[in-house]
């Protein structure tokens, strides 16, 4: 790999309880870095983008490796499980797949061992995979400094590429994601240059709820990953879907909407127009089979 150069020094610290983590970033004078997996972290000191004089390493930290799922709560996952981890975890119900999903499309087997969704949204790129379904899905992320916990929406979390409302010393503790209604049913598709090890060139989620009255969808969400600034849901291609009875010709005006909504740039990956079209096409895939799993024939 080219322009890869050796890391500067620094120190590296690996506090075993939250208190302690908190007690850590409080200091004034440090330019700290959190690592959780490292897989984005160590790359970008690699590159020369960052070079912290200090890396907490929060791997062993017991509240940063929660992993739970009730019916009543939903699933808390803390900021430092692996995606390996996630992925073994078999209590989840049918309705988180798309979750599953977009966490086995990340990386390698080894980068699934080190790598967290807590690090990949933290990142904040436009392409994280997992940003996508989390939205979709209605996940809140849970922030700890020393003085203060706060909640968020994880639609409030992303501000900018790599920018994120973590303030300086906080981390993100957990995020939990609230047991979706039934009968729900979605989907993650990205499209990549390459089969494998390659980022999103766009990626989109769909999650349906169905009415158990009328047949009629009750709730849409649709958020899409590499195709704006940070990731985002398609309000405009949700409305277009809620409260009516699905139809392809309803499939091709959201997917439409969507394409509409994305805001994307042009670069080596492909040209703004191309990820527009991506956009359509992997919307209307990722609806039909939504509502594939929900029995409606479309
Ligand atoms: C070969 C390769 C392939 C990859 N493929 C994909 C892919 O297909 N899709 C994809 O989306 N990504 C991919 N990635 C990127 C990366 O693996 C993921 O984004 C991963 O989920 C990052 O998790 P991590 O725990 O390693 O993050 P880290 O590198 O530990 O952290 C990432 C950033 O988040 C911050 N951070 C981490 N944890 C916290 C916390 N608890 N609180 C506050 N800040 C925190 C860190 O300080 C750092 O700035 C790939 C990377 C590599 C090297």
């Amino acid at each position: 790999m080219t322009g890869l150069r050796s890391i500067g020094k620094f120190q590296y610290r690996t506090p075993n309880s939250l208190t302690e983590v908190l007690k850590i970033l409080e200091m004034p004078t440090l330019a700290g870095k959190i690592l959780s997996g490292g897989t984005d972290l160590i790359l970008q000191m690699k590159q020369g983008l960052l070079s912290p004089s200090l890396i907490i390493d929060v791997k062993q930290v017991p509240e940063l490796n929660r992993l739970e799922w009730d019916p009543q709560r939903g699933l808390r996952l803390g900021a430092a499980v692996p995606l390996s981890r996630l992925l073994a975890f078999t209590e989840l119900p049918k309705e988180f797949s798309l979750l599953l999903q977009a966490c086995s499309l990340i990386g390698s087997m080894q980068i699934k061992n080190r790598g967290t969704v807590g690090g990949n949204i933290c990142n904040a790129a436009p392409s994280a995979d997992s940003a996508p379904p989390l939205l979709c899905l209605g996940a809140r992320v849970i922030l700890a400094s020393s003085q203060v916990t706060r909640t968020m929406t994880l639609d409030d979390f992303f501000l900018a590429p790599g920018k994120t409302a973590l303030a300086e010393h906080e981390l993100l503790l957990e995020i939990e994601v609230p047991m979706p209604p039934a009968p729900s049913a979605g989907c993650y598709l990205r499209h990549t240059a390459r089969e494998e090890m390659d980022i999103a060139v766009a990626g989109v989620a769909a999650f349906l709820t169905l009415s158990s009255k009328n047949g009629q969808l009750q709730s849409a969400r649709i958020a899409l990953g590499a195709v704006a600034p940070t990731p985002i849901r398609a309000y405009g291609a949700e409305a277009t879907l809620v409260g009516k009875a699905v139809t392809p010709e309803l499939i091709e005006q959201a997917a439409e909407r969507a394409a509409g909504e994305a805001d994307p740039i042009s670069d080596l990956r492909g040209s703004s127009e191309y990820r527009r079209e991506l956009v359509r096409v992997l919307t209307r895939r990722a609806l039909r089979s939504a509502c594939k799993e929900l029995g409606i024939k479309v």
